[in-house]
């Protein structure tokens, strides 16, 4: 959790994802993406981790980010314009982990995310989400990985924590911090949320923004 969170930085973060977002573009391929002239901040995790209802709550948008459970549907990068004028861009990357998914497909999506997660200076932060009934999983330790070489700063950010008692979220917060703690590109900031409830959402939009300006 952001601990003494900068009350001004929270009402900002509030205007800022209840005023205007949009849909900017999907790039399947690095030659698409937009021009990096404006900070970014990428959505990581496992499909069905709870993605694209984190994002249109975060962003208060029912329909903003659509889920596909599809494999080979969802490899794409899609951005979101935050703010009028511009303050951000919000970087959904495709979901990984799926059981079933072909050799080639997971080549192509660690092709994509490997060649967008080195070459993008705007990027400030990524946000790995993991379900709260779950924990880590060894997909998730690889992307952790795969940020900590291209030296990007992330938050671990628990997701669907009404699913769970509270004790077994105190719990899985307790063990994923010493874990994360190992990890150089980590930040120590980890986030419990539910986009059922709302719980740990203004804390993650005010990190976000804070990601976004610093
Ligand atoms: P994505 O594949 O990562 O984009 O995942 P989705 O956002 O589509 O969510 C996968 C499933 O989990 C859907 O059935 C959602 O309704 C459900 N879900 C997502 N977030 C939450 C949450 O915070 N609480 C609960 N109870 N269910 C959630």
């Amino acid at each position: 959790m952001t601990r003494g969170a900068d009350p001004d930085l929270t009402e900002q973060a509030r205007k800022l994802f209840a005023g205007p977002i949009e849909f900017l573009k999907s790039a399947p391929e690095l030659k698409f993406i937009p021009d990096p002239d404006v900070p970014e901040i990428a959505f990581a995790g496992r499909s069905n981790v709870g993605k694209s209802s984190l994002l249109n709550v975060l962003t208060n948008r029912k329909g903003l980010a659509r889920t596909s459970n599809t494999p080979g549907r969802t490899q794409e990068l899609n951005f979101f314009d935050v703010g009028q004028p511009l303050q951000l861009r919000l970087v959904d990357m495709p979901g990984y982990g799926f059981a079933e998914a072909p050799k080639d497909l997971v080549k192509r999506w660690r092709h994509l995310m490997n060649d967008y997660l080195r070459g993008r200076a705007v990027l400030k932060r990524a946000l790995v989400l993991v379900d709260s009934r779950h924990g880590l999983k060894e997909v998730d330790r690889e992307m952790m990985c795969m940020l900590d070489d291209a030296a990007i700063s992330y938050h671990l950010v628990l997701t669907k924590g009404d699913k769970v008692k509270p004790s077994a979220l105190g719990a899985l917060y307790e063990t994923t911090a010493i874990e994360a703690a190992k990890h150089p590109a980590a930040h120590p900031s980890i986030f419990r949320t539910s986009s059922e409830t709302g719980s740990g959402i203004a804390e993650l939009r005010t990190a976000v923004l804070e990601a976004a300006t610093s």
